[in-house]
């Protein structure tokens, strides 16, 4: 039997793992303590290397401050603070005042250094997930200047817990398309040394170049099951419901309206009304939950509609759209009808976005909705459409079924030997836990000067260091 040959790169960096203060960046070893590219590729090259007088100096000499300075970054970035925070004067004067003897680097040193964090970053990474079957998302976004961003995102698959998303490739494309994505993909899992045969499963949204990208995908990496977000799906379903019932759309808006444009009408409706929150605020979130804002009025409709039939009509257009609309019997009616019939699809909703969920969870989530949408009780116009929604959604999912067969095959004990790690696969690609990829703050005016490399260096390093807070601690 012929043996087969891993590619070079790969395999060097299978057994790179085990000396952390290395990185292979593609072209060389790099040696972080030491800052130099290493003229060597055999292990007991490197081996020796580490063990090298010149090695443990450079470490002695350098890793306290670097120590000190990738700790204040996982701070920085842990608690939510821009890199640039260090340089404020204010900061730097309580900082020599109480902590002279850790030097505050120049914002442009904590950038350069950011790379060598990230290789360890990186390290890390390719620690977690080698030999392991993988997980992959690809999220689209846009930066502020309407670039298109593509960020890949892998999650170890195990089966017998959830794991955490890394961050393995944030890149700018000029032109979005199946082949540019499918080429970030494996551009990324390449770097990171993962197997095509250890590639399970990779979720997107259900745009046209995702169901293409996802199509060659597949032909490279021949274990691949490809599915849609079921979050999306779900949220579809969501919107064709809120079309339906546009009156208590606009109940949900105007009363938010109310509330918004006056500090004194919170604090009043906070005294008047203790122990009910706001009215659920849908600005802000890069999916609304609709249902749950209508689920809102229907638990609180006489307390919320009391305090607005108090405020007088012709301080706002708000509170006159929203009054009329809490006297009129079919809002109350419509509010009934939606919680009657749509709390399988609230629940489902809620069910997907936590990420810990199992594939059988989901799955039944999922299931609840389609029976639900079976029902009698929501065969009028809208809830027909809903259903027709989902029913389109699930068809266009490539391997949707396949992973319902295997699921349902783990159930029985007849399962082959790659679906155990399916048991805790997530199906969406809305990332809830790490919403800052597309948080203005990342891509503001000010990283205007900041390159690709850097951008995406931080990216990396800011998803990592929220994943991992005690890391910083160790
Ligand atoms: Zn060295």
């Amino acid at each position: 039997m012929s043996k087969v040959r891993i590619p070079f790169g790969k395999q060097i960096q299978k057994w790179l793992v085990k000396y952390p203060d290395l990185v292979f960046d593609g072209t060389v070893i790099k040696c972080l303590p030491c800052e130099t590219h290493l003229p060597m590729w055999s292990v007991i090259q490197c081996r020796n290397h580490v063990n090298s007088k010149r090695h443990i100096q450079s470490q002695e000499r350098q890793w306290p401050y670097m120590k000190f300075l990738s700790d204040l970054m996982f701070m920085l970035s842990v608690c939510d603070l821009p890199f640039v925070m260090p340089i404020e004067e204010s900061f730097r004067v309580f900082w020599n005042k109480y902590v002279p003897m850790w030097k505050l680097p120049p914002r442009k040193t904590m950038y350069r250094k950011l790379q060598l964090i990230r290789q360890m970053v990186e390290n890390h990474i390719r620690s977690k997930v080698a030999n392991r079957k993988i997980w992959i998302t690809i999220d689209k976004t846009t930066d502020i200047y309407n670039r298109k961003v593509i960020n890949v995102l892998i999650r170890p698959m195990r089966s017998n817990q959830s794991s955490v998303p890394y961050l393995i490739a944030s890149k700018k494309l000029k032109n979005v398309t199946a082949e540019s994505i499918t080429g970030v993909v494996q551009n990324a899992i390449a770097r990171f040394g993962i197997h095509k045969n250890n590639v399970l499963m990779l979720v997107t949204d259900i745009t046209e170049c995702m169901l293409e990208a996802g199509k060659s995908l597949k032909d490279f990496y021949p274990k691949l099951l490809h599915v849609t977000c079921m979050l999306q799906t779900l949220h579809l379903v969501e919107v064709q419901i809120r079309d339906g019932y546009s009156d208590i759309d606009k109940l949900i808006s105007s009363t938010k309206t109310v509330f918004e444009s006056s500090t004194k009408r919170t604090n009043t409706f906070r005294k008047r009304c203790p122990g009910i929150p706001q009215p659920p605020d849908l600005i802000g979130t890069r999916w609304k939950p609709w249902l749950e804002a209508v689920f809102y009025y229907h638990t609180y409709f006489d307390q919320v509609k009391s305090f607005v039939l108090e405020m007088d009509p012709n301080d706002a257009q708000s509170i006159e759209t929203s009054k009329q609309l809490f006297e009129d019997p079919q809002v109350r009616n419509n509010l009934h009808t939606l919680y009657n019939n749509y709390t399988p699809l609230s629940n489902a909703i809620k069910q997907l976005q936590d990420s810990t969920s199992s594939l059988s969870a989901s799955l039944s989530a999922i299931s609840n909705v389609i029976c639900s949408l079976q029902l009698q009780t929501v065969m009028d116009i809208t809830g027909m459409l809903a259903r027709e929604t989902l029913h389109d959604n699930l068809d266009k999912s490539p391997d949707y079924s396949k992973l319902c067969a295997i699921d349902q095959s783990s159930l029985y004990g007849n399962s082959s030997v790659d679906d155990k790690y399916f048991r805790y696969a997530n199906m969406t690609c809305i990332n809830m836990e790490h919403p800052f990829l597309t948080h203005i703050s990342t891509f503001s005016p000010r990283h205007k000067a900041l390159t690709e490399t850097t951008i995406e260096a931080l990216l990396m390093f800011e998803m990592f260091s929220r994943s991992h807070p005690a890391l910083c601690q160790q």
